[in-house]
């Protein structure tokens, strides 16, 4: 990241922007600083305003990424006050009365507006007045928000605040593709096109999910899109996300919207740090995608073979991946991500195990793709919102679905003693005391729960218990030394694996 100070003033330039933005208004309508990176202009409208156009300077500093204005204005009495916003080289967007909110930043904007860079200067809102009757006064505020490069930013969701309230599992496919990158399917006359970006969504929403990522590779071209069509489909979180697409693997990024570097091994990005250093510093998580597809002339860059110089930074690990489970039909087949993750988990490292369906053609033709949200990933979360589920991924209280029957979850309780800890948390276990595990398996009536163990030196350990028609399957462990994880699986009668959950940590 980098911040520019203003020569022989030392301000940061978003100070600087502040007390531009408050000379500017000297005079005019006026501003006042309402938080970091946030000013508020504010102003009266009078009939001497009445089919004109009022324009309201403020400044932009160097290095602004996203630029979010919320208005706000007195309607009584038939005052309409249109909306549109002007950069120091021209025009950039005009909602007229349609909007009270707009974003801009360079990887995308509400609808109406023009995505692009920000130049920094003298911007202008423009207030245009349809009606004003005489004698009335109509006062306005906007709240100018700019957030600045390679920091968090709350204009960057497409959905602001929680589509659904309250606690529970929120059902999910993070891996997808539409014709925004590789994603294909037939046009109405047969041929085959770039598949548009909504009929993903609208698979999604038939399958009953609550949240879909489109993850295209590496570009940002679908969000203006995505942020439109999130508005119609206002039962359905959608996440920015994206599929870092390098030749020594793939990562999917979910909660960030500006640019990434992509070109890992050149100087743009000398190692996963640079990438990693870029994706936590907007508040976002990176996913290590299909890590046991091959690599080489086999699949150029699918198998995941770059370094990763600390583990603790990667927030998750694609266990299963739709493309995988097609080719090989099975979770466990020889593109199993599930080595590549135990590794970690057996190194110590605490990374979520999800999945995704890797679709590129929302029909699924002949069987030639995996549908959208197949496999899926379920995650427990207070609310359905993107803050709640990009925090809930990390919390690892989440399992995989390959394709259980409906209404089928697993969770899982480890305690030693009295003390207890659940999926994502960690417990301390005292000198091989027993452990009491407790996998709850509501909607399964039979087949069977794996216990998972490993982190001792040895491969994984699997403990069957069989499920006779109870929500809960109890087991006793005791933990042989070293032991660092435990995860309940589920199998169907014939043997098939249909969940995985993620670890409890054990702590030595
Ligand atoms: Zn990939
Ligand atoms: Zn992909």
């Amino acid at each position: 990241m980098i911040r520019r100070q203003i020569e022989g003033r030392g301000l940061h330039p978003h100070a600087w922007a502040f007390l531009l933005g408050l000379l500017c208004l000297l005079g005019s309508p006026g501003g006042v600083r309402a938080g970091p990176n946030e000013i508020e202009l504010r102003g009266v409208i009078t009939h001497e305003n009445h089919e004109t156009y009022v324009e309201v300077p403020f400044a932009v500093p160097e290095d602004t990424e996203r630029l979010t204005v919320t208005f706000e204005y007195d309607r009584a009495n038939r005052t309409v006050i249109d909306l549109g916003i002007r950069d120091p080289n021209g025009f950039r967007g005009w909602s007229g009365g349609n909007r009270s909110t707009f974003t801009l930043a360079s990887s995308d904007a509400t609808s109406a507006y023009i995505p692009g860079t920000l130049p920094p200067g003298e911007w202008r809102l423009i207030l245009g007045v349809p009606n004003i009757r005489k004698g009335a006064a109509a006062s306005w505020s906007a709240r100018v928000r700019l957030d600045p490069k390679g920091a968090p930013s709350t204009g960057s969701a497409f959905h602001t605040g929680a589509i659904r309230t309250g606690p529970g599992w929120y059902r999910g496919d993070l891996h997808t593709h539409s014709g925004h990158s590789d994603g294909s399917c037939d046009s109405l006359s047969g041929r085959r096109v770039p598949c548009p970006v909504f009929r993903t969504l609208e698979a999604a929403r038939s399958a009953g999910l609550d949240f879909i990522a489109l993850t295209e590779h590496n570009s940002t071209s679908v969000y203006p899109e995505l942020r439109a069509l999130q508005a119609y489909y206002d039962t359905l979180l959608v996440l920015p996300g994206r599929e870092i697409t390098t030749f020594q693997g793939h990562a999917n990024v979910f909660g960030v919207t500006s640019p990434l570097p992509f070109q890992l091994g050149s100087p743009r990005a000398p190692t996963l740090d640079a990438v990693l250093d870029a994706v936590e510093a907007e508040g976002g998580l990176l996913s290590i995608n299909h890590p046991g597809m091959p690599s080489g002339e086999a699949c150029m860059g699918c198998g995941w073979v770059a370094p990763i110089p600390d583990c603790s930074r990667i927030g998750a690990v694609e266990i299963a991946n739709g493309g995988g489970l097609r080719l090989t039909g099975s979770a466990e087949g020889p593109l199993s991500g599930l080595p590549f993750w135990e590794s970690l988990l057996d190194q110590g490292c605490r990374v979520t195990g999800i999945a995704g369906s890797d679709n590129h053609d929302p029909d699924a033709k002949g069987g030639g793709q995996s549908p959208v949200g197949r496999p899926a990933t379920v995650v427990y979360a207070p609310e359905l919102s993107q803050p709640a589920i990009l925090e809930g991924l990390r919390r690892g209280r989440v399992f995989v679905d390959l394709g259980a029957p409906a209404g089928a979850s697993v969770d899982l309780t480890v305690a030693s003693g009295k003390v207890r800890a659940g999926m994502g948390e960690s417990l301390r276990v005292r000198g091989g005391a027993p452990l009491r595990l407790t996998a709850t398996v509501p909607g399964l009536r039979d087949g069977m729960v794996e216990f998972v163990t490993g982190g001792n030196g040895k491969p994984p350990t699997r403990t069957p218990a069989p499920i006779r028609g109870l929500p809960a399957v109890t087991a006793e462990l005791r933990p042989a030394p070293g032991l660092k994880w435990v995860r309940a699986d589920v199998r169907s009668p014939d043997g098939r694996l249909l969940l995985i959950g993620n670890p409890v940590y054990l702590q030595n």
